[in-house]
């Protein structure tokens, strides 16, 4: 059936960018806030229109423009830590900036909304990861989740005693973090990919921001839903899904359904349009 308004999805994600970008240029009295979110916003609701008008790599650009974007323009050039070290060392100072909104909007609270829409279309480390082999998971999934929680404290800690040591000239040490930390991402990401066979071994391990990510995005408002009377149960889904996820059930405790980043490969492979 034709939808009424095709392109009203694009349409909604760039006004709620801008209502962000506006308010936050206004209270902040900085125009920064409104060229990124204006900037992030135009980006992602360019991915969502070319999704519809069923453009090859639509996802992928999203990532490219804003991943690129964030790493180079915000990390390297602005010197802004985006990494979760980053967000403690912004947190700790009492500083609400970049980094701890960036933090609030994409992996905190957006995720009520959006899922876990920044792992699909912004996250630079999974916008090199995904140029990888293995977009569908070659291994079963191994219970190594805990680690998580292991690099999320390591991260805590890290600033903590930076703090506690009243260490000199902490915004180089994050700068400096920052590179460090993602050359060691990358490099641990790919690692992984090839010993898993499995381009998302990474977030499904070791990324300290799921621990954010996964609670919030539990609630999220968008989700990936199946009509049960279409579906015959062919499979195809769950085998093309790059993060196992049971996208056939339609409850919040569906099988790995915290893990979602709502890149629509389930959705474009369904041969009955059931989701
Ligand atoms: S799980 Fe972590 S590394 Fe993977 S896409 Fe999400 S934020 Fe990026
Ligand atoms: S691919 Fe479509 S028809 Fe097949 S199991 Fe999944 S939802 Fe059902
Ligand atoms: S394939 Fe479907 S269920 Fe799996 S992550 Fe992508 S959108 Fe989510």
């Amino acid at each position: 059936m034709k939808q009424k308004h095709p392109y009203a999805l694009p349409v909604i994600m760039l006004a709620v960018f801008e209502a962000v970008a506006v308010t936050l240029w206004l209270t902040k009295d900085n125009l920064f806030y409104l060229f990124n979110f204006s900037y992030i916003g135009c980006a992602v609701s360019l991915g969502v229109f070319l999704f519809i008008r069923k453009i090859p790599y639509a996802r992928r650009i999203v990532q490219l423009l804003v991943g690129l974007y964030m790493l180079i323009y915000l990390g390297l050039i602005c010197n802004e830590n985006m990494q979760i070290e980053g967000f403690w060392y912004y947190l700790f100072s009492g500083v609400f900036e970049a980094a701890t909104i960036h933090y609030a909007v994409a992996k905190i609270f957006g995720p009520l909304i959006f899922g876990r829409g920044w792992c699909g279309y912004a996250c630079w480390t999974a916008m090199v990861l995904d140029f990888l082999p293995y977009n569908i998971p070659e291994q079963p999934r191994k219970k190594l989740g805990f680690i998580r929680y292991l690099t999320f404290a390591a991260s805590l800690i890290f600033v903590a005693a930076l703090f506690l040591a009243k260490a000199g000239n902490i915004e180089r040490i994050m700068f400096w973090a920052f590179v460090i930390g993602n050359i060691a991402y990358y490099g641990i990401g790919i690692a992984l990919a090839y010993l898993f066979k499995d381009n998302r071994a990474f977030c499904k391990y070791i990324c300290p921001i799921t621990v954010f990510l996964k609670p919030m995005s539990y609630f999220s408002l968008l989700r990936i839903k199946c009509d049960s009377s279409k579906c015959v149960s062919c499979g195809k889904c769950k085998k093309v899904c790059p993060m196992n996820v049971d996208v056939t059930d339609n409850s919040r405790k569906r099988e790995n359904g915290t893990e979602c980043i709502l890149c629509m490969e389930c959705v474009k492979h369904c041969p009955k349009k059931a989701l």
